[in-house]
């Protein structure tokens, strides 16, 4: 480890696990995304990905940038939550938000002594800048994971004017961990993980189709519904996780006023302080059109499956 990722890794005190990059990596990654796209035949959202995403020119920050910092910030595998409706209460489970805001005052402060600057990078392609510089590996389901994380993080990325010499780097591969394993495409409740494809089918996966406000597709069961949005299965039963098999938050309860709201799409910031915590923890607001969706077909269906026993 160089002596500026020893610095930067310092600055966190939360398990954070951070790297530095060159920038001229981004335009490996480019060059390399151009070609992809010319090899491999893509459903309609992975074009959207690939041709919209991301920008690859870096913007006007104020500074010259030359590095990138991408840090996996930790949270908990899930939370299970309650939903109070009508006589029942309803149990399923959510996935838990990274606390971007604690990371990102941890990078400044420790960056001000050393006169850097940082600036968010938010349409970088985080998890494959992440996996070939070796901070991450991606596994068979698509999701990065990283030893002692397991795919428990979210990535950020920052722009910075550190230099930085050119450090590891190597092609998209697998984690040597799947080469045996099938565990998640075995799982997988919409056949999204694909027998010989390192792709999986995007538009089949559930956190796709629960994440959107549009209905759900009709050959979609209403039985495969557990996660109040986003869908984990692939990463619970996942050897990599098996260390976060307990990394486990709540119950997180919604009293029957604050369900009704969630369900009707009540907007999140007209609800109570207590109310926009839990939903902002959770990662609620970034999906509303979603939410209200996924609750209403979770209650319908009174699907209260423990997966992890499954
Ligand atoms: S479940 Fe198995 S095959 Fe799937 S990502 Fe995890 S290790 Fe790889
Ligand atoms: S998140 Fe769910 S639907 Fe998507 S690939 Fe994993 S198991 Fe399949």
């Amino acid at each position: 480890m160089n002596v500026i990722q020893s610095l930067i890794n310092k600055a966190f005190v939360n398990s954070e696990k951070a790297t530095i990059i060159p920038i001229h990596r981004l335009q490996n990654v480019r060059n390399e995304i151009d070609q992809f796209k010319h090899n491999e035949k893509l459903n309609g959202f992975q074009k959207w990905i690939v041709d919209d995403l991301y920008t690859f020119d870096v913007p006007n920050v104020g500074f010259s940038v030359k590095s990138i910092i991408l840090i996996a910030i930790p949270h908990p595998l899930y939370a299970n939550v309650e939903f109070v409706y009508g006589d029942r209460t309803y149990n399923f489970l959510s996935p838990v938000m990274s606390d971007f805001e604690n990371t990102e005052n941890d990078l400044k402060k420790g960056l001000s002594s050393l006169k850097y600057q940082v600036a968010a990078a938010s349409k970088i392609p985080l998890k494959r800048l992440a996996v070939q510089s070796g901070l991450a590996v991606y596994g068979k389901n698509n999701i990065s994971y990283i030893d002692e994380m397991g795919s428990n993080f979210s990535f950020v990325g920052y722009y910075s004017d550190i230099p930085c010499d050119d450090a590891y780097w190597t092609d998209v591969t697998m984690a040597s961990e799947c080469t045996n394993c099938n565990a998640c495409l075995n799982n997988c409740p919409t056949q999204a993980i694909q027998k010989g494809r390192f792709l999986i089918d995007n538009e089949r996966c559930l956190s796709y189709l629960n994440e959107s406000g549009e209905p759900f597709p009709d050959w979609l069961p209403n039985t495969v519904h557990h996660c109040v949005y986003d869908c984990l299965k692939c990463q619970i039963v996942c050897p990599m996780n098996k260390e976060q098999k307990n990394n486990v938050v709540g119950p997180i309860r919604f009293t029957e006023s604050e369900t009704n709201n969630l369900i009707s799409g009540v907007g999140f910031e007209d609800d109570s302080d207590s109310f926009q915590k839990k939903a902002k923890y959770l990662g609620f607001h970034q999906w509303p059109d979603g939410i209200a969706k996924n609750i209403k077909v979770l209650i319908e269906v009174g699907n209260q499956e423990n997966i992890l026993t499954s």
